[in-house]
């Protein structure tokens, strides 16, 4: 399935998280997980790895204890969510199961419904209201956008554990810890930090080899990803030293990938600050920074999301220039 015919080029451009690029696979259908990406990274940690960018595919990530294992991210539909609820038991060989979300976007929380009744399903309580404030908003963005099926037999399902900063997570000789406050994706962005396998989970936070996703969405009402916040974030977690670094989707990448993506950022925020008084809009933004960036960044994946995220830059360095038709 071509999803750039599906949707058509203008809204494939608007298109979610994970959504298609030029290198979208062949093999997969959107929102069909490859199980046969799953590897070991290291012991204790494995991956279904989004290698072949399918749309509205993420990475799932297995971090396993002597005790538990924790599932990070359910797939798009009660189906991906099934698969990695079998895989999840494959690796844990009865230990309990735990899941969490990095983000409430569909591909990386709808699935949890798979796990109703048999894991324990944690959110952070930003997420959690995330999740019951937009989820039909982002229904209704994907029917909109032709994966209506993929959505549709998916409802919320209420977390079994919520927290509000951190939470520790002890899964037997390894704890895993669980921080909210890490916006700019999503206002409820989780990240998912492994101490002993210097590891973290950035969800939709980084996408390896990639534009970074911005979901601006004024349409359906949804613009709270932030640059500044982002850049923020992207530091905090730096500041971890991680040596293995699990993106939403792509290849799972190490520390220079998030250095890399808050040079890129922070570069965006100094052009947009540079031109604030001169561009008179932000088409007229637009129009000077989206070819200068796909210019520089050739290899990157997901251009189609430099467009929005010019907007979102203007919201947080340059708010008069959103006001301007
Ligand atoms: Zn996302």
């Amino acid at each position: 399935m071509n999803l750039v015919r599906l949707v058509g080029p203008a809204l494939l451009a608007l298109a979610i998280a994970g959504t298609p690029s030029a290198a979208a696979s062949a093999q997969q259908e959107p929102g069909q997980l490859d199980m046969g990406t799953l590897r070991q990274v290291r012991e204790g940690l494995h991956v279904v790895e989004d290698r072949n960018w399918t749309p509205v595919v993420p990475n799932v990530g297995f971090v396993t204890g002597s005790k538990a294992i924790l599932v990070v991210d359910t797939g798009i539909d009660r189906a991906s969510g099934e698969a990695i609820l079998a895989a999840a038991e494959r690796i844990a060989r009865g230990r309990k199961i735990y899941v969490t979300a990095t983000h409430f976007h569909p591909e990386h929380g709808f699935g949890a419904i798979a796990f109703k009744g048999r894991a324990t399903l944690i959110y952070n309580r930003a997420q959690r209201a995330e999740f019951v404030e937009k989820r039909g908003k982002y229904v209704k963005l994907f029917t909109d956008l032709g994966l209506g099926k993929l959505v549709a037999g998916t409802r919320f399902v209420m977390p079994d554990k919520t927290y509000a900063d951190r939470f520790r997570l002890d899964l037997g000789g390894r704890v895993v810890d669980l921080y909210s406050g890490r916006a700019g994706h999503t206002r409820g962005d989780q990240i998912i930090h492994v101490p002993d396998m210097k590891t973290v989970f950035m969800g939709d936070l980084l996408e390896t080899a990639s534009f970074p996703i911005f979901p601006w969405y004024p349409d359906i009402g949804d613009t709270d990803v932030s640059p500044a916040k982002w850049l923020t974030t992207l530091g905090w977690a730096a500041a971890l030293d991680p040596v293995i670094v699990v993106p939403g989707h792509g290849p799972v990448g190490t520390k220079a990938d998030l250095l890399g993506l808050s040079r890129y950022i922070a570069g965006v925020r100094d052009e947009v600050r540079a031109r604030c008084t001169t561009a008179g809009s932000t088409a007229g933004l637009r129009s000077i920074l989206e070819p200068e960036l796909k210019a520089e960044h050739r290899e990157w994946h997901l251009s189609e999301w430099v467009g929005p995220s010019i907007d979102a830059f203007a919201k947080d360095y340059c708010p008069s220039l959103l006001v301007k038709p």
